[in-house]
């Protein structure tokens, strides 16, 4: 027995129950938002009975989730979500903030934000007896993918760009994913993904597509807020910074503090700031133009996870900045390469799309978004290892000598 009673078309409003659509609305494409009941999660449960939970991983939170236990304990289903949040306190300070904070969702099973969203795909997918589940990706979303089903027994099939990095690629084949890497972009990918799942009756986890992604993906904002509970201070706004690609992460955040907002556990909502890539900034631009259309751009940015011609949760995405009074701002390939550099000195090595976000405060800082006292928190979404070759830019080379003391006392 779940909450789950349904979905809501994020356009036309159009209500379904949970056996009648599966991915879009059937009226007009929109993206569709879970509905749970919210009322009976109320009836039953206390904000004390998802704290004192033992389970280290999303899984806390089932009762705020629209699946069934999955099972596959001792598997990485299970540790999927749970990330550290560091204190970044002498970054923190060089840039005038007293309190300043980092969620590593590098520390995922497969390293990166995306498990949160596979772990849901894959326990839906039981549910429906899928047997094969395919999704597009830039990477991460089919690694995490891969590595959910590999440790499940399902199979996965991955559809990727063919100049997706390398370390993404491998990580892909090492799970034992059956992997297409197309001779296009992300988008291509995305449109094959589709046309194949159709074709083959496979289940598809399609970012912006499948509505379970975002249902995921809201974990990180449950865990945030238990942070801020425990703490103390979840009547302090918080200031949360996102890398946005799809649009996908930041509205899935939003979700789960609207769900925390409507069951009555939340007081203030944090405010969402969306950072995108100034060659990848479809969202950024819908959300300047004061409306809720976006129009596709010609994506081009180091931060291939963030790299999407045609966001596919845009509009949701438009709304979580604009509803929480939060914004977006856009950040240049070197401003993101420096902000790995940045992370690195406090034990964080990010990709270049995890790094956007902190390019993203520090541009927010030098425009005055953000006062001395502002708590904020920035996601870092993926690690450093998936792009090493993008880490290599932003750090000067190392230096190769004879292995004589007279050598190294030239250089130092
Ligand atoms: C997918 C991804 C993002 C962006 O998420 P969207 O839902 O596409 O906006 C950001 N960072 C990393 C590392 C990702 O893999
Ligand atoms: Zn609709």
């Amino acid at each position: 027995m779940t909450s789950f009673t349904g979905y809501r078309c994020s356009l036309c409003q159009a209500e379904y129950l949970p056996g009648q659509v599966t991915y879009t609305c059937p009226k007009d494409n929109g993206n569709l938002d879970v509905i749970l009941d919210i009322d009976s999660i109320r009836q039953r449960y206390q904000p004390e009975d998802m704290v004192c939970r033992a389970e280290e991983s999303l899984w806390r939170y089932l009762p705020l989730l629209p699946v069934q236990d999955p099972g596959g304990e001792g598997t990485p289903i299970r540790s999927a979500g749970w990330t550290p949040i560091y204190r970044l306190e002498r970054i923190g300070q060089a840039l005038g903030l007293d309190r300043l904070w980092l969620k590593d969702e590098s520390r995922n099973p497969t390293a990166s934000f995306k498990d949160r969203a596979s772990a849901l795909v894959v326990a839906r997918g039981r549910e429906v007896g899928a047997d094969v589940i395919v999704t597009a990706s830039t990477g991460n979303a089919g690694a995490a993918l891969a590595g959910m089903a590999a440790a499940v027994g399902r199979k996965a099939v991955i559809f990727a760009p063919r100049n997706a990095p390398p370390a993404k690629v491998a990580q892909l084949l090492v799970f034992g994913a059956r992997v297409i890497l197309v001779d296009g972009t992300y988008d291509d990918a995305f449109d094959l993904s589709i046309t194949a799942s159709q074709a083959f009756g496979w289940y598809c986890r399609n970012t912006g597509y499948n509505p379970f992604t975002a249902e995921g993906k809201k974990t990180a904002a449950l865990e945030i807020w238990e942070w801020q509970r425990s703490a103390g201070n979840n009547h302090v706004p918080l200031t949360v910074f996102v890398p946005v690609g799809d649009g996908n992460i930041i509205s899935g955040i939003h979700k789960g503090f609207k769900d925390l907002l409507a069951l009555g556990w939340l007081e203030t909502m944090p405010r969402l700031i969306g950072v995108q890539a100034e060659g990848s900034a479809a969202i950024a631009n819908a959300f300047n133009a004061g409306g809720e259309q976006v129009i596709p751009v010609q994506a081009k940015t180091v931060a291939d996870s963030i790299s999407v011609d045609l966001p596919r949760d845009g509009i949701r995405a438009v709304r979580a900045a604009r509803e929480t009074g939060g914004t977006y701002l856009t950040v240049g390939d070197d401003e993101i390469l420096a902000a790995i550099a940045a992370l690195g000195p406090a034990g964080i090595f990010a990709e270049p799309a995890g790094a956007a976000s902190y390019a993203g405060l520090v541009s927010a800082v030098r425009q005055g978004l953000l006062s001395p006292g502002d708590p904020a928190l920035v996601l870092n979404t993926g690690s450093g290892l998936k792009d090493v070759r993008s880490a290599m830019q932003a750090v000067p080379e190392a230096p190769v000598i004879e292995p004589t003391l007279a050598a190294l006392k030239r250089i130092l």
